[in-house]
């Protein structure tokens, strides 16, 4: 079968372009291997709409973040995705994180995000009475979503567009041919087929990179090898729900490749915590959660937190971050590339989609929507 444009993942980035550029005049066909959407990365995260707040300033992470907050906002609104702009206090314990909160706020204004300010410490007593603080900083802005919901409105606009989807279909090969790529698929009852596309969109997560190599890429000459990085969440007990009612985040330690054990709140009232980080050696989705991680996670909540005790918190999930950044390397930042340059004209990969991932999604969107017209 002949398609215009395929994409390779049913997470939350293959549907939003799915829904972005399925507009009844392309023949499109979104390939999954699990059996429906958002069955890895994204439905195992924290589920928070980012402000853009830590990125470096002109990233793609803090670009498309600003305004992928916005845009999210506004499809949740237009599409009645359940949501809630719930606000994130930034927290200081000691005079060294206030110096960091600074560089912090900074980065923010720098990166454009509108809202954010300094909280006093008397506003957090009154706020949130069992945060520690020494100095904070408020993003208005940052909010929670259902990202199960959000899926869905995307599949849906995608349906309603005639968007094909094969789910259970697995992609084992890429060829170039003359017009753009074969591509070979396991189907569930172990038949191999072959289909064609003219454009292939690779949103495949954690196998991002494998997808980039079967298309004929050096993945370690391009830099575009995935580490996994796996971050562990607790729950806090439901009878400890209004210990917080705000998203509550340290000060990121440095050198950590994460935002530090924070408290999420969910929407319907629940508290978890975390995700911290821990690269894993092999690559495998392994989503356990160590029970011995309960001292680490109590003791990074107790230092901004009163009232946690110790048996409060159990274990809950884990997602894995598709990380270009291996352990103790510096900032990288997503690979949303036309390959061209490669000489595979109407490849686009997208590499390295971790957090802000969710947020970014339909800004990531835009931008593949305007690499399919220039291709
Ligand atoms: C712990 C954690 C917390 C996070 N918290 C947040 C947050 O609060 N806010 C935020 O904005 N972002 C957050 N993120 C980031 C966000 O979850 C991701 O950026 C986003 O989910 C990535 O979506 P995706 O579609 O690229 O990947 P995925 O959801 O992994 O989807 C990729 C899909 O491709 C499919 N696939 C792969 N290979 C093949 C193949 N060969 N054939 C067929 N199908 C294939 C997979 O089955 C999968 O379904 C977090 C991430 C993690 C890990």
């Amino acid at each position: 079968m002949d398609f215009d444009i395929v994409i390779i993942g049913g997470g939350v980035i293959g549907l939003s372009i799915a829904a972005e550029i399925s507009n009844g005049n392309y023949n499109i066909l979104l390939i999954e291997r699990h059996t429906s959407f958002g069955n890895e990365t994204s439905s195992r995260n924290s589920e928070v709409i980012h402000a853009g707040i830590y990125y470096p300033t002109n990233s793609l992470k803090a670009k498309l973040c600003v305004q992928g907050n916005k845009s999210i906002y506004d499809w949740c609104e237009k599409f009645n995705v359940p949501h809630k702009r719930i606000g994130k206090y930034i927290i200081a314990v000691n005079k060294e994180e206030a110096e960091e909160l600074e560089n912090i706020y900074q980065r923010a204004k720098n990166n454009g995000v509108e809202n954010i300010r300094h909280a006093s410490v008397s506003e957090l007593k009154k706020e949130e009475p069992n945060v520690k603080v020494y100095s904070a900083l408020f993003s208005p802005d940052t909010g929670i979503i259902d990202s199960h919901s959000l899926m869905q409105s995307f599949e849906l606009k995608a349906l309603e567009k005639d968007c094909n989807f094969a789910w259970k279909h697995t992609v084992v090969g890429i060829n170039r041919n003359a017009k753009g790529y074969d591509i070979k698929i396991l189907a569930p009852d172990g038949e191999m087929l072959t289909i064609t596309t003219n454009v292939l969109i690779n949103a495949a997560g954690l196998d991002s990179d494998l997808i980039a190599e079967m298309a004929g890429i050096d993945i370690d000459g391009h830099r575009y090898r995935l580490h996994y990085c796996r971050g562990h969440y607790f729950r806090i007990k439901s009878i400890k729900k209004n210990l917080v009612n705000h998203l509550i985040y340290p000060v990121p330690q440095k050198n950590v490749s994460g935002l530090g054990i924070h408290v999420t709140v969910e929407l319907n009232g629940e508290l978890k915590l975390g995700p911290d980080t821990q690269y894993l050696d092999e690559r495998i989705q392994d989503y356990s959660v160590p029970e011995e991680l309960q001292d680490k996670f109590f003791r990074a909540a107790s230092s901004y937190l009163s009232g946690l005790d110790y048996n409060d918190i159990y274990p809950d999930q884990s997602g894995i971050r598709p990380k270009l950044q291996g352990k103790g390397d510096s900032f990288r930042d997503f690979v949303i590339s036309e390959e061209s340059d490669k000489d595979l004209p109407g490849l686009i990969n997208l590499i390295g989609i971790e957090s802000p991932g969710l947020t970014c999604c339909l800004e990531i969107a835009k931008m593949v929507k305007d690499m399919i017209e220039f291709v």
